[in-house]
């Protein structure tokens, strides 16, 4: 498995491995990973000749009173998981090679990151387009894998990929979750021993979200009530969104009709979980 810590050694590197006409699958993570991220690594691993991941905490992506300089981070054993999953080379960079000095590019999307956890963090899709586009650049993937976990940022580069041109294709993997429901997060370390208890309402939300509309409830409001109250049963919960919305654009649905994505986030004290689920009305 090589290590590559600069943008050029990156793209040098890449630049071989398509000058002998080999494919290359990319994974994009801040590291400290977990089975989600290895579940992105294996799906990868059999669509491309070579599997390349990349930890880097953007900074872009964090607003000022985020987790940045908190994130939890573990290259050893990153470095050692990813080995295992068949990781044929991993990109490493500094902030620095990133972001150099007098860097002024943004990229901002109309339209999806209005919904969701744009509201509530500003900066945060912007950042996430930025780097993207530059890792895109850097590792000039064929294919890039991104978890439905974070389903409005999968949505925002499948917008990016069509806005943009790039010639990648985009494969979404699945929530990879704990035994108990809890999906799995680097976030999850923050959790005290009561928030982690807490931080199962998210799944056990979406589970009762699926039964009350498996049983015909078509209005987002009922639910989305019910499931505030269930929340707020947990000690240290604090709701920041419960939407049903339209899994393409993200609008808000006033009627559960075809398939609604439900898309969840509470803070647990100063930790921020996301959830969420695409659940399809009987009719269908
Ligand atoms: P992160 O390191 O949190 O930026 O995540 C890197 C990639 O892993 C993103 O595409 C995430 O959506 C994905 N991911 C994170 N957690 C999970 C999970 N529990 N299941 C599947 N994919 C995940």
């Amino acid at each position: 498995m090589d290590i590559l810590k600069t943008k050029s050694e990156m793209q040098e590197w890449s630049r071989n491995k398509k000058k002998g006409s080999k494919t290359i699958c990319f994974v994009p993570t801040m590291g400290y990973l977990h089975q989600g991220h290895i579940s992105l690594m294996e799906k990868g691993k059999p669509l491309c000749d070579e599997l390349v991941i990349s930890i880097f905490v953007n900074p872009t992506q964090f607003g000022p009173n985020e987790d940045l300089d908190a994130y939890p981070s573990d290259i050893e054993n990153d470095l050692a998981l990813a080995r295992k999953a068949g990781v044929t080379a991993v990109f490493l960079p500094d902030k620095k090679s990133i972001y150099p000095e007098n860097f002024q590019t943004e990229i901002k999307l109309q339209y999806l990151p209005k919904f969701l956890c744009g509201k509530f963090r500003p900066v945060h899709f912007a950042g996430v387009a930025i780097v993207v586009t530059k890792l895109f650049n850097i590792v000039m993937p064929d294919i890039a894998i991104f978890g439905q976990k974070d389903y409005q940022q999968l949505q925002i580069i499948r917008q990016l990929i069509l806005d943009l041109d790039f010639d990648i294709k985009i494969v979404a993997g699945d929530i990879i979750r704990e035994k108990d429901g809890l999906a799995m997060s680097s976030r999850n370390a923050y959790l005290s021993n009561t928030q982690r208890v807490s931080a199962l309402s998210l799944s056990k939300s979406l589970n009762l979200a699926k039964k009350l509309i498996a049983r015909g409830e078509k209005n987002p409001v009922v639910i989305k009530n019910q499931i505030e109250t269930f929340i707020g049963t947990f000690p240290e919960t604090n709701i920041e969104y419960v939407s049903f919305c339209n899994p393409k654009t993200l609008e808000d649905i006033d009627q559960i009709e075809n398939q609604v994505l439900l898309a969840i986030a509470v803070k647990l004290g100063k930790t921020r979980l996301i959830d969420n689920a695409l659940i399809d009305h009987p009719s269908q």
